[in-house]
């Protein structure tokens, strides 16, 4: 299963408020910053590879052609905020002091998370309701999957059929799907309720392939 870069982002972030009685704050923060850069980077390297027609050297000078991929479609920001991230990386992994540390780590998991929301498919949004497309480094099992197909089946939230209700629990599953049964009135209803796979038999990883 391929790495999920965006868990570097959490890393980092755990990293910020962790406290060791073994290693120093400023080897933690240093470490976040660089995590920070790597979890952007990889990501918009990855995306860019899957979604945009970019080739990857898979050498040193990706950083730079990541960056100029964005640039040559107009994305400067993404381009500008791979750049200002990359920088702090370097100063954490290179220099031997640094001022500001703090407030340094906080910019660059901001500058991350700015590029993780710019650089990714809002798809449930996007694709025609019958053509069902998925961003396939994003899927990797039934789970994620069957969240996503909720949102997207059901952007204004799932909700009872016979009272319109929100308030559920898990109920015996149908087929792959999960079922649930109303708090309200107690009646049972599959996830794919009132949508046009309600007859599938389907896994949901195949289904949003
Ligand atoms: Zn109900």
């Amino acid at each position: 299963m391929p790495f999920i870069w965006r868990e570097y982002l959490v890393l980092a972030q755990h990293l910020q408020t962790y406290v060791s009685p073994v290693f120093s704050q400023e080897a933690a923060f240093r470490c976040a910053v660089s995590r920070s850069y790597y979890a952007a980077f990889c990501h918009a390297r990855n995306y860019a590879r899957d979604h945009q027609r970019f080739f990857p050297s898979n050498k040193a000078d990706d950083h730079g052609r990541v960056r100029l991929h964005f640039k040559t479609r107009g994305e400067i920001t993404v381009a500008m905020s791979l750049d200002r991230l990359r920088q702090w990386r370097n100063q954490c992994d290179y220099d031997d002091t640094i001022s500001g540390l703090t407030v340094l780590l906080s910019s660059a998991i901001a500058e991350a998370q700015k590029i993780l929301a710019h650089v990714s498919l809002p798809c449930w949004m996007w694709y025609p309701r019958l053509r069902i497309a998925f961003p396939i480094d994003e899927l990797w099992d039934d789970g994620i999957c069957t969240r996503w197909l909720e949102r997207y089946l059901h952007p204004d939230g799932l909700t009872c059929p016979h009272g319109g209700r929100s308030e559920r629990r898990l109920f015996r599953p149908q087929g792959h799907f999960p079922a649930y049964r109303c708090r309200a009135c107690q009646g049972s209803y599959p996830l794919l309720t009132r949508t046009v796979f309600a007859k599938t038999r389907q896994r949901p990883a195949t289904l949003v392939r």
